[in-house]
């Protein structure tokens, strides 16, 4: 963030991002339901070229016991990049990003799973991110959602994701990893569509009062176009016949 590729160009005269995406349009989504057979619930999500698969475990027993809440269950995250996930291979240890990225994807889903109806137990949720390119906080938090529904975990809602941004000084939906170097603000936002909540809210970088508000409302948009395709793929798995 901050310029660090000052000299790409980010926005071409006729307002064409650097893929060739108008301001508001989202990379190409494609969200599947299922397809891991010794998983409660798994899913798969292709975020532009951003890879990532999902795996959910529970209701089950704490480990270690005193881990648990006898009033609740409770909600474990764990986010991690493969090695060859991006360009320079990446040391298979937990970073302090993954660190941080595991607890703010837990903390956007807790508001929307009813742990409280399981206590001592605890739900699991294992992100493995295949291919990175920017924004991979926003689509391992919407195919873990799909993952949990995928479980039959209840939940309130659903929640989506998508990032805002700015680059050269313009609103722009769903930033990709170039934009991401060298743009002027990253904003993952994380919204549970029927609540009209949101649950993740992040900002690198620095906006007006007026870009924070547009990037909100141009986020929440975005969100609720993630949420058809969250739908779509457990009707898909559910409903269409082409579940696993
Ligand atoms: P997000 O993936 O949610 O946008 P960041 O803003 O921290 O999270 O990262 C932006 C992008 O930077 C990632 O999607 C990935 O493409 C790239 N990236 C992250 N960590 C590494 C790394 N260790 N080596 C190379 N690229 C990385």
């Amino acid at each position: 963030m901050g310029g660090r590729e000052a000299t790409m160009v980010l926005m071409d005269e006729n307002g064409k991002r650097c893929d060739g995406r108008t301001v508001d349009e989202p990379r190409r989504i494609m969200i599947k339901a299922g397809g891991l057979k010794n998983a409660d619930g798994s899913s798969y999500i292709e975020f532009g070229d951003n890879k990532i698969l999902v795996g959910v475990f529970g209701p089950r027993d704490v480990h270690p016991k005193h881990m648990s809440d006898t009033d609740t269950g409770i909600l474990r995250v764990r986010y991690h990049m493969e090695p060859f996930s991006v360009g320079e291979r990446k040391n298979p240890a937990p970073s302090r990003r993954e660190i941080e990225i595991s607890k703010v994807i837990k903390e956007a889903l807790e508001p929307a799973v009813m742990l409280e109806k399981f206590p001592r137990t605890a739900v699991d949720v294992f992100i493995e991110v295949l291919q990175a390119d920017g924004g991979t906080r926003c689509a391992a938090l919407t195919a873990a959602s799909v993952a949990l529904a995928d479980a039959g975990i209840p939940m309130r809602d659903m929640v989506a994701a998508i990032a805002a941004g700015k680059v050269a000084d313009t609103v722009i939906l769903d930033v990709n990893n170039e934009e991401d170097q060298a743009g002027q603000a990253d904003m993952p936002i994380g919204y549970m569509p029927n609540l009209e909540k949101i649950t993740l809210l992040q900002l690198d970088g620095v906006l007006t009062p007026e870009e924070y508000k547009k990037c909100i409302q141009v986020g929440v948009d975005g969100c609720k176009l993630v949420y058809e395709l969250q739908k779509k793929a457990l009707n898909d798995k559910y409903f269409g016949n082409k579940g696993d």
